[in-house]
């Protein structure tokens, strides 16, 4: 590792369920790439930044080993490396810089329909197949249950039917897949969301100085996606019960219309979703053109 070298790298997964967020995550903070997918390494097109395109569970490793600088990757990967690293005395430091908001999913316990589960206690003495053997022993461990694991890389919702297990531990985003395999969710024993997360060493004063201008367009996007721009013409009149319906909207900006004294332009950022129930009830107190944009970037 050349820890003079002035290029921040960035480890993202290479194909799968991260990827596209991880990249338009990014872009939208102003670092651009030209991607080949074949390549591994991809160089920023107007940042000193490369990109490492690897598969999600070497991300935590290639960044407490201090091999790349930084990684974007889902808890549960992050949280799994580290327990089998700290079982395994390897180094399992990393500093988390922000959750991301994708990914999100859950690792959940499901047996097969038929079962009368009352409990993770009757999985006492069971085999339950997963990918992730360590968050789901040191979950099983934490209620007293002793069961053993089957270890599977894929595939995992047809153990049970083909006999290799009584239960499984897997990710459920829709549930879906358990579904289809006939299996019903019982508990939930980890959740989680895409990280970014940082080598546990201090980073050379070019990389740290990339690192405090990417975080705050970082939260700059975040923000942007969870604000709203609304316009309306609202009756003056009506001016206190309009604020009081928008939600998380302070300070808005009042311009007189042209055409009438009755009514003013209201120009306003919410950091709440306006449902259209809160849209007809302006309606009701006699708004009107209610507009509501969606707001690429924030800066305080
Ligand atoms: P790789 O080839 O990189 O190892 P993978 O098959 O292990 O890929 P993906 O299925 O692409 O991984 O999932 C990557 C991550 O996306 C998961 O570890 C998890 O953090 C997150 N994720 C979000 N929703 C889901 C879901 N419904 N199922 C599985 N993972 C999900
Ligand atoms: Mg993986």
């Amino acid at each position: 590792v050349d820890t003079n070298s002035k290029r921040l790298t960035i480890a993202i997964q290479k194909s799968g369920r991260l990827s596209k967020e991880s990249i338009k995550l990014l872009e939208a903070c102003g670092v651009k790439f030209t991607l080949h997918e074949s390549r591994l390494l991809a160089h920023s097109n107007n940042q000193p930044i490369d990109l490492l395109r690897v598969r999600d569970d070497d991300i935590p490793g290639l960044v407490m080993d201090g091999v790349v600088d930084l990684g974007l990757v889902g808890e549960n990967v992050l949280e799994e490396v580290r327990l089998e690293r700290v079982a395994t005395e390897l180094p399992a430091e990393v500093t988390r810089l922000r959750s991301l908001e994708f990914g999100q999913c859950r690792l959940s316990l499901a047996v097969p329909k038929e079962d009368a589960y009352q409990g993770v206690q009757d999985l006492a003495g069971k085999r339950i197949a997963t990918t992730y053997p360590y968050l789901l022993q040191d979950y099983l461990k934490k209620q007293g249950v002793n069961a053993s694991t089957a270890i599977l890389t894929g595939s995992v919702e047809v153990a049970p039917r083909v006999g290799l297990a009584d239960a499984i531990c897997d990710l459920v985003s829709t549930g879906a897949t358990l579904e289809a395999n006939g299996l019903v969710e019982k508990d939930v024993i980890f959740t989680s969301q895409a990280q970014l997360i940082q080598r546990p060493e201090p980073l050379n004063a070019d990389k740290q100085a990339m690192v405090d201008q990417l975080l705050p367009r970082l939260d700059g996007v975040q923000k942007a996606r969870e604000s709203k721009y609304i316009m309306l013409h609202a009756p003056r009149k009506a001016l206190e019960q309009v604020s009081a319906l928008l939600p998380g909207a302070e300070d808005p900006t009042i311009l007189p219309l042209s055409h009438t004294d009755e009514l003013v332009a209201v120009h306003v950022v919410s950091t709440e979703t306006l449902f259209w129930e809160t849209m007809e009830e302006l309606k009701a107190i006699g708004c009107s053109s209610i507009l509501v944009l969606p707001i690429e970037k924030m800066m305080g």
